[in-house]
């Protein structure tokens, strides 16, 4: 049997926690959104990109990425169709060493990817600012550019207070979420970005339905546009772990935080 449990989330929404952890938003009147009908992200994505294409528009795109891996298959499927700015924003990750390797990783990766695509070395030396692997002759579509946000980890324990025990998937976990969408948005709207959006959905311990909805909640929030996903689908999962293979990419086997590591 199924247990409901409504539990608060931030001022103005809330979330349903079952007996076997699944998450889901609750419906509230004031945040206008609903999580009573599952909605496939993924052919939400597609819709945008198909309206991209038959405008022949390349918009821009604020990509926030957790690591490299979930980061390697969001990328190629989205240059397809946009120019993107992967952006590293992971104040959860609370062991420094850990934070500044996985950094180092998604750097490398655009290196290889952007080197495959122009044949042009791309490397970028240093860690933070705006970095373009943007070579001549390019068209604005293969574009990957980086950006890393400031790394403060007690902006993490702060929303974390009283929730170190939490369960993965837990209410600790949808702030978290928040806290590196919120940034996302704020970093989109202020860049003059099209759509921001993140691969956290590319994992299947992340709940595609509540990653969205609060990307929709920011979008109206920022004044920005929130581009719907659901990366694990269509193979974009499989996908993920032949590019780490392909990159011998790190793999971490803990989400980020300390608490996670237990
Ligand atoms: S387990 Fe992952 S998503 Fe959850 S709070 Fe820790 S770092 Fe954030």
């Amino acid at each position: 049997m199924t247990e409901n449990v409504i539990l608060g989330l931030t001022g103005n929404a809330g979330l349903r926690m079952t007996g076997d952890v699944v998450l889901r938003l609750t419906v509230k009147k004031k945040s206008g959104i609903s999580l009573e009908n599952k909605i496939n992200y993924q052919k939400e994505l597609e819709k945008e990109t198909k309206k991209w294409s038959e405008l022949g528009v390349c918009p821009t795109i604020l990509l926030h990425c957790c690591c490299a891996p979930c980061a390697s298959y969001c990328m190629e499927y989205l240059s397809q169709f946009a120019g993107l700015t992967a952006f590293y924003y992971n104040p959860n990750i609370t062991d420094e060493n850990e934070y500044r390797h996985r950094v180092s990783e998604l750097k490398r990766l655009i290196d290889e990817m952007m080197r495959e695509k122009t044949g042009a070395d791309t490397k970028m030396d240093g860690i933070g600012g705006n970095e373009t692997g943007l070579s001549a002759g390019m068209l604005p579509g293969n574009r990957i550019d980086f950006m890393e946000g400031e790394y403060v980890p007690e902006r993490f324990y702060e929303i974390a207070k009283g929730l170190e025990n939490e369960p993965e998937c837990g209410r600790r976990c949808i702030l978290c979420y928040e806290l590196r969408l919120r940034k996302t948005a704020e970093e989109a709207a202020k860049g003059g970005y099209d759509y921001f959006t993140t691969t956290l959905t590319i994992s299947p311990l992340k709940d595609a339905q509540v990653l969205n909805h609060l990307g929709q909640k920011l979008a109206a929030e920022y004044g920005v546009k929130y581009l719907p996903s659901d990366f694990k689908k269509n193979g974009g999962y499989k996908r993920s772990i032949e590019l780490s293979k392909k990159y011998n990419l790190y793999r971490q086997n803990f989400c980020g935080c300390e608490f996670s590591r237990r």
